[in-house]
């Protein structure tokens, strides 16, 4: 079966192919994430080369053949190029995780309406509010653990049930989650986190207003939560954009 797909999408990543074409891996909101052949992509004087950009939204016409492993692109028109976060070396390198999260972690051919709207959403919003790239990376990271089946239990220690907001320090088993204070003395513990801090990635996971927050706190969350997905997710080989911008 073959269609007519017209829809949005975000360029991922894309690859020279051929003399003049290009394979862009691409996240849509109808079909979700795909390979697309970009032809002509490569001359100068291709429009749809030039908007065929990573972390573009766009909205594209795409000729799809079931069975296919790459589709071919007949129609390409920019909707955002998020020129403020391009201008900023930090927000571009937590952007471009946001490419590297979808690339590694949502498998292809499965749309899925709520991680689009909020990919979409967040790189809006980071894209105004360039100073803190960094807040609402570690919300959508938060999110896609979520959305792809990796969800903690924040409520409850996961061998004594106690309420862990009321524990002084959580710890946490990469097998067994979170653990009360007590829990943590009879078990192996990969991480340790304060009252304070661990109150703060439950607020983070949800929609509550957080107006005050420390980024070298952000930062310990995300060490956290790449090392717990890279843990618990083969595919997922880590955070390349952040580490080269860290490092
Ligand atoms: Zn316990």
């Amino acid at each position: 079966m073959s269609e007519i797909v017209k829809t949005k999408g975000i360029i991922l990543k894309r690859i020279d192919f051929s003399d003049s074409s290009r394979i862009a891996s691409l996240y849509t909101e109808k079909l979700g994430k795909l390979s697309c052949i970009i032809k002509g992509a490569r001359s100068p004087k291709s429009k749809s080369g030039k908007i065929a950009d990573i972390l573009n939204l766009l909205t594209v016409v795409i000729y799809n053949k079931e069975g296919r492993e790459v589709q071919i692109i007949s129609e390409i028109d920019l909707i955002n190029h998020f020129t403020k976060i391009k201008a900023d070396l930090e927000a571009s390198s937590y952007a471009f995780s946001i490419s590297e999260i979808i690339d590694q972690l949502i498998p292809e051919h499965e749309p899925n309406n709520k991680i689009f709207l909020a990919t979409e959403k967040i790189l809006n919003l980071i894209n105004e509010n360039v100073d803190q790239a960094q807040f609402f990376f570690t919300k959508y990271l938060l999110f896609i653990i979520k959305e792809t089946g990796y969800e903690f239990e924040f409520e409850s220690c996961s061998q004594c049930s106690k309420n862990l907001g009321e524990s002084e320090k959580v710890g946490f088993n990469y097998e067994l989650g979170f653990l009360c204070g007590d829990c943590s003395k009879d078990h192996l513990i990969n991480f340790e986190f304060e009252k304070e801090l661990f109150n703060f990635i439950i607020c983070l996971s949800k929609r509550i207003e957080i107006k005050n927050y420390k980024s070298a706190d952000l930062d310990k969350i995300i060490f956290f939560l790449e090392k717990y997905l890279s843990y618990h997710v083969d595919q997922f080989k880590g955070l390349k954009s952040i580490k080269f911008f860290k490092s």
